[in-house]
């Protein structure tokens, strides 16, 4: 019922060369999944051309303004005129080292879908939340920062990715039981829309740990970092998907 998305996050990873050697390597031949590449901004649109209608372009962050004095930022209506479909919002990485407040990923969020670009929001705890048992409260916060703001009704067109702080880029993925009761959770608190939402799982995602996420009921394709850097190994994930 729901189609699976498989996006890649480059982070501030890559160049001019890396992207077209990427293309190169991409394989996506028997690919039932939408797959998605978020670049850094220069490479939105060498991607947007390279990747044609297979692959949408994603952005990693925007701006929740939409013009004006804000040196350095990138609005969500700049976004759309590069061919960019989705944005990412919330990744713990501009929540943690960029300071970004629940509200704030909220108004990016909001920016996002009126622009019609499709948000990826991500939530997720971290290891000391995880401990103290508070995983399911984290989220629903997070969730509801977003709700509190853009209304109840706000997941139609927008997508879901649960990344555990814990398991970004240290090799430590949740196990697939894990991840399913949280992405199971979300679901439920995604109010009428939320058996359409696609929500993705992120951290550490390879190809070897793919498909036994994927097999989970609530688990609609992956957010990949560092995997999605090597165009066989995320070939690989895309075709898990
Ligand atoms: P890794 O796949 O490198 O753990 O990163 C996950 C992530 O942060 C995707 O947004």
């Amino acid at each position: 019922m729901r189609t699976p998305l498989v996006a890649a996050n480059w982070k501030m990873n890559g160049s001019r060369e890396f992207a077209e050697q990427f293309f190169k390597g991409l394989d996506l031949e028997g690919v039932g999944a939408q797959v998605a590449i978020c670049p850094p901004f220069p490479y939105l649109s060498l991607l947007a051309e390279k990747a044609g209608e297979r692959v949408a372009t994603g952005a990693q962050n925007l701006s929740e303004q939409p013009s004006g004095a804000f040196t350095g930022e990138v609005s969500a209506s700049m976004l759309e005129d590069w061919g960019v479909r989705y944005v990412i919002v919330g990744h713990s990485e501009r929540r943690s080292l960029y300071g970004e407040s629940s509200e704030l990923v909220a108004r990016k969020f909001s920016a996002a879908r009126s622009a019609g670009l499709i948000p990826i929001l991500c939530v997720g705890e971290s290891q000391e939340e995880r401990e103290q048992e508070r995983t399911l409260d984290v989220i629903d916060a997070q969730l509801q920062a977003v709700v509190s703001i853009n209304g109840g009704d706000c997941w139609e067109n927008a997508v879901v990715a649960y990344e555990p702080v814990w398991a970004i880029g240290t090799g430590m993925t949740a196990t697939p039981e894990q991840a399913q009761e949280v992405h199971r959770f979300i679901r439920n608190r995604l109010g009428e829309a939320g058996a359409k939402v696609q929500i993705l799982y992120g951290g550490s995602v390879k190809s070897g740990n793919a498909a036994a996420l994927f097999a989970q009921a609530d688990i609609d394709g992956a957010l990949v970092g560092g995997a999605s850097l090597d165009a066989e190994e995320f070939s690989k994930i895309c075709r898990a998907a």
